[in-house]
């Protein structure tokens, strides 16, 4: 392994002029769980660490009635165990959040840090598109806020420029009438990265049509994939089951999983996006039946 400095700030302005300053020779480290596995391996070898933890500003999650925000030192097993999210009509969050490796991992792994590390197979990138979320990010006398869906481009691939750091993520009010699920696919419980993981957003009228739809499915291609054949399906009908599957099988259509994979073959990655959408689709309406029994008491 090669040797680094590492250094701490205490506010963000302080972390995003090492880091413009340091550029590419420069690494952001926030829970570490990835980054540090880099390092150790040589893919990562940076010359300077810029250690996040150490701003205070950065590790919270704010729930409002306009909507949320979490802060990007905010970590996933906090998502996990926090009740008023697991309460509230975004806690497809906290269940994606609890799927993550394991409680060790999780007592460092940030949600920030998942969305950053832009893996195929994150676990909270289809349910944060899903939802809209977008990013702040926070550059040398700059901010701009992007959707986490333009964030990724690619495995281990996003927009930010050296000097620029993702300070929280934010997530609009969900309207009325709205469920969003996630559902993950792994051969072991814990400690183990999604064979495929789906993502569903549905929003409904009173007549239970659909108005709006959002599937999202990760790790059967270079980046979580919006379903938009399949979305399309869903919109402006009822939730027959004839209509839920058509959508799950225009959903399966978005896998480019290919059979070099050791974890699954293509096939199997096929079959088993449609078999997830027609699950998660069935999740997300349960919510929203949910969300019609608890009226007002359906958090934020
Ligand atoms: C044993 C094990 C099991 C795992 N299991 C899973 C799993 O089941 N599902 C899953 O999705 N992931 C899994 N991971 C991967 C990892 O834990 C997650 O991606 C985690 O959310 C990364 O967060 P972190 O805070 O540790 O990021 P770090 O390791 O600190 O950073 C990851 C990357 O993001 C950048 N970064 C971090 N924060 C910011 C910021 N605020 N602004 C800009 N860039 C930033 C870093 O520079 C780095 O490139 C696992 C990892 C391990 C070691």
């Amino acid at each position: 392994m090669k040797d680094f400095d590492f250094v701490r700030p205490k506010t963000l302005d302080d972390a995003v002029s090492l880091y413009k300053m340091a550029g590419q020779k420069a690494s952001l480290l926030a829970g570490g769980t990835e980054l540090i596995n880099q390092i150790r391996s040589g893919k990562a070898q940076p010359d300077l660490v810029i250690d996040l933890k150490h701003i205070r500003d950065l590790d919270f999650l704010s729930m409002t009635p306009e909507g949320i925000r979490i802060g990007a030192l905010y970590r996933t097993r906090d998502a996990e165990l926090c009740g008023p999210l697991r309460d509230s009509r975004y806690n497809a969050l906290s269940y994606a959040s609890g799927t993550l490796g394991s409680p060790q991992v999780r007592n460092k792994a940030t949600i920030v840090g998942n969305v950053c590390r832009a893996s195929p197979s994150g676990d909270l990138i289809p349910p944060l598109i899903a939802l809209g979320a977008r990013a702040k990010i926070v550059g040398p006398g700059t901010s701009r806020s992007v959707t986490v869906e333009e964030v990724i481009v690619g495995p281990n691939r996003t927009i930010l420029h050296p000097g620029e750091v993702v300070s929280e993520l934010e997530i609009s009010r969900m309207e009325d009438c709205t469920g969003c699920s996630y559902s993950k696919l792994s051969p072991r419980k814990s400690l183990d990265l999604a064979i495929v993981g789906v993502a569903v957003l549905l929003r409904t009228d009173p007549d239970s049509r659909c108005l709006d739809a959002k599937i999202v499915v990760g790790a059967v291609a270079p980046t979580a994939v919006r379903a938009k054949k399949a979305e399309s399906i869903l919109i402006g009908s009822k939730f027959t089951e004839a209509t839920i599957e058509e959508c799950s099988r225009a959903a399966a259509e978005v896998s480019r999983a290919r059979d070099t994979s050791i974890r699954a073959s293509a096939w199997y990655r096929k079959k088993m996006v449609e078999a997830l959408v027609k699950r998660t689709i069935g999740l997300a309406l349960e919510q929203i039946k949910e969300g019609k029994k608890r009226g007002r008491l359906w958090n934020v």
